[in-house]
């Protein structure tokens, strides 16, 4: 089914694509500079969500694994260079690693498609030159690290210095790989921190390749280590080793408690968490109904609702609701679900079978709990983990699909009637990622995005991320922020120094 740029397309038609999948050319753990087997020798199958065939079979880290990657950051950051070189220096190495990776791109790219079922030409024109420019961002921040002069009320003379918090331990998810990767590298490494990454099971490949263009790039051996492996055995060595100064965490609410549980009956490490999210996308009667119901679409589908700030509860006021469904379904059929090679199509296949599964399930529970199912609601009868975009309407704050997060391409319609009403229900959620406001009403907008407890608001937007953007949660979705100076300054501790001005004798 090829060359169907002019024709409508049925969501339910499915687009093939015969594109050539790259060479996997890393699947050993990234250790001090070197690529080594799991001291264990085990491997674990990398699955290609379009096929659910083995794409490879990568290096299994363990505990030991993880006591070899963080010895080597403690040695580099306690005796290497790294944490020593002028700003400028991890600046140029860092630009150097970013424009490998531009120079990559369309390896990159394949990488995290065929690992993780990702648009290949989303991953070629955002989240790879994304990648890159986030690098960029952090490296212009490595010669710009200052303390402050202090102003005391004694005679003393003192001033701060910001110091690299250490070996940082970065555990990413699988659904943006390359995005997670260079928001919590780059302002760690721009900090001066030596790193050990671990990332997510499902999506182990452009992390290996990353470290190889590190390398590549001059970043001294020790700096970043890639170990790949599972979260209960690699990942929990991390967050609960004693040589490891700080975690940075990306992922489920669930697992987030875990890592702040190890880190606190370890060595006191601080962590930073990203977490879940359930987040409302406010739609108010003033709207343009066709561009905002495109953006709702968007809000949820983009990466196959596989995003923690997915719009997935999305309130329309009571006057255009009617409206605005039709619309929303209309819209839906023409979103095109196939090969995420091929350029047409614009969901590919949900991450692995236990996400494909989970998000099934809540589809049924959202029938059997009384929600109309607007849209969608199947799998595709057919290999590969695909599911049709799928809107439920007339949902009720207390059904289960507008609680908790599915993480999957599935809608939730809530109808409201005033500013007040909306703000209480939006804010009912143990969440507290993101948040969609889309009205021209400037009163409105400006009172809900005040009252809204999100870390992120974005007004007649969504996903308007950008390097200068912190991004993080307020409630259970989180705290911490990637993105902004403020993840460069989570990577750096304050050192206060304080001498006297003249020999005081009281001092
Ligand atoms: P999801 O449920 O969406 O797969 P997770 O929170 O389980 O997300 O995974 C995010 C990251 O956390 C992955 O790299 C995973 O391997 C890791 N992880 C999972 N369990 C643990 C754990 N107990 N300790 C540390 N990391 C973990």
């Amino acid at each position: 089914m090829q060359n169907r740029t002019n024709m409508t397309v049925h969501a339910n038609e499915f687009m093939e694509s015969h594109a050539k999948i790259p060479e996997i050319k890393f699947i050993k753990l990234f250790i001090n500079g070197e690529f080594v087997d799991a001291l264990s020798g085990k491997r674990f199958e990398s699955i290609d969500p379009r096929t659910e065939e083995v794409i490879a079979n990568i290096a299994e880290g363990d505990k030991e694994d993880i006591d070899l990657a963080v010895k080597a950051a403690r040695e580099a950051f306690d005796l290497g260079p790294w944490p020593r070189l002028p700003g400028r220096e991890r600046r140029r190495i860092m630009l150097k690693f970013a424009d490998l990776i531009d120079e990559n791109l369309e390896e990159l790219a394949a990488l995290d498609t065929i690992d993780a079922g990702k648009l290949y030409n989303m991953n070629k024109i955002l989240d790879i030159p994304g990648a890159a420019e986030t690098i960029r961002y952090f490296a212009g921040a490595a010669d710009k690290i200052h303390g402050e002069t202090l102003k005391m009320s004694r005679e003393l003379q003192a001033y701060t210095l910001s110091e690299p918090v250490g070996v940082v331990g970065h555990i990413i998810p699988w659904n943006f790989p390359s995005t997670m990767f260079a928001m919590k590298v780059g302002p760690s490494l721009a900090a001066g921190c030596t790193v050990v990454v671990k990332p997510a099971e499902q999506t182990p490949l452009s992390a290996l390749f990353y470290a190889h263009l590190a390398k590549r790039a001059g970043i001294p051996n020790g700096v970043l280590n890639v170990v790949t492996g599972y979260g209960h055995t690699a990942g929990a060595a991390i967050t609960s080793h004693m040589d490891i100064d700080m975690v940075s965490f990306t992922g489920s609410t669930e697992v987030g408690r875990l890592v702040m549980q190890a880190a606190a009956s370890s060595n006191l490490k601080p962590v930073s968490l990203e977490l879940g999210g359930k987040s409302p996308f406010i739609v108010f009667d003033d709207v343009d109904v066709d561009k905002v119901a495109d953006l709702a679409l968007q809000g949820i589908l983009f990466n196959k609702g596989e995003i923690c700030v997915a719009g997935s509860r999305v309130f329309v006021q009571q006057g255009i609701y009617d409206k605005f469904i039709i619309k929303l379904a209309e819209k839906a059929k023409t979103w095109v679900v196939g090969d995420p090679f091929h350029p047409n199509v614009r969901q590919g296949p949900q991450v692995d079978k236990k996400q494909y599964e989970k998000i099934l399930s809540y589809i049924d529970i959202g029938k059997k709990e009384g929600a109309t199912l607007l849209y969608g609601g199947k799998p595709y009868d057919r290999k590969g983990y695909y599911i049709e975009p799928t809107i439920f309407v007339n949902v009720t704050d207390d059904m289960t699909i507008a609680k908790e997060e599915i993480f999957g391409p599935v809608m939730s319609v809530l109808k409201f009637k005033s500013v007040e009403e909306v703000i209480k229900r939006a804010n009912g959620t143990k969440y507290g990622l993101a948040a969609g406001i889309m009205t021209d009403n400037l009163n409105t907008a400006n009172t809900v995005s005040r009252s809204i407890r999100a870390g992120v608001v974005w007004i007649n937007c969504y996903f308007a991320f950008d390097n200068d953007l912190p991004y993080g949660g307020y409630k259970m979705s989180g705290f911490g922020r990637d993105c902004g100076l403020e993840s460069l300054h989570k990577y750096l501790q304050v050192k206060s120094v304080a001498t006297p001005i003249y020999n005081s004798p009281w001092l």
